[in-house]
């Protein structure tokens, strides 16, 4: 999507509102990326505006957006809504010569008095989407061995199985559970 600013860069208006369908970015297929595996059920929604206080040009760009992602832990499908939100200064390419790299990326860049959003709005998702998505914050998660969703109650593996760093633990718990019984026949 580009804007196109020209109203705006020739002072005809002050205040440029915007609001417009986006399409997914196509990082989801890659398994490098942090959207790897997640979904959009339907097309995200980019709003806001573009504001020109004497010749100096502020974006701010709301991004709202379902999305349906795999649970880091167990795999079981997560759905939920994120609004993310940027503010940037909108400069030419001639305003910027000389910046460096990192610093350009600071600004949004009106080119030919069309500014372009479908960058900026890739780059606030992929900067703000959580690299991790829990189904709740103590999801027990997969059994290791079995594959079992530890979630609707325990495996019948056992935990030396799973963990030999268990093993020094469940020892010291089966001496323990010994002496227990051993009191208790005594009795
Ligand atoms: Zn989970
Ligand atoms: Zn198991």
């Amino acid at each position: 999507m580009k804007l196109d600013l020209r109203t705006l860069l020739a002072g005809e208006c002050r205040t440029l509102p915007f609001q417009f369908p986006l399409d997914p970015p196509d990082d989801t297929e890659d398994p490098g990326s942090i959207l790897y595996g997640v979904r959009f059920p339907s097309p995200m929604e980019a709003s806001g505006e573009v504001v020109n206080s004497a010749g100096y040009m502020r974006l701010r760009l709301d991004l709202s957006l379902d999305f349906v992602a795999p649970c880091a832990r167990c795999l079981a499908d997560v759905a939920g809504t994120y609004r993310f939100s940027l503010e940037k200064t909108v400069a030419t390419p001639k305003m910027l010569e000389g910046l460096d790299e990192d610093k350009i990326d600071e600004y949004a860049i009106v080119e030919d008095g069309f500014l372009d959003l479908d960058e900026p709005a890739r780059s606030l998702l992929l900067s703000e989407f959580p690299s991790r998505v829990l189904c709740r914050e103590d999801c027990r998660g997969l059994c290791q061995t079995c594959g079992k969703d530890l979630n609707e109650g325990p495996c019948s593996c056992k935990a030396d199985e799973t963990d030999p760093r268990l093993s020094p633990l469940s020892a010291v718990l089966e001496r323990l559970r010994e002496k227990e019984k051993q009191k208790t026949e005594d009795k």
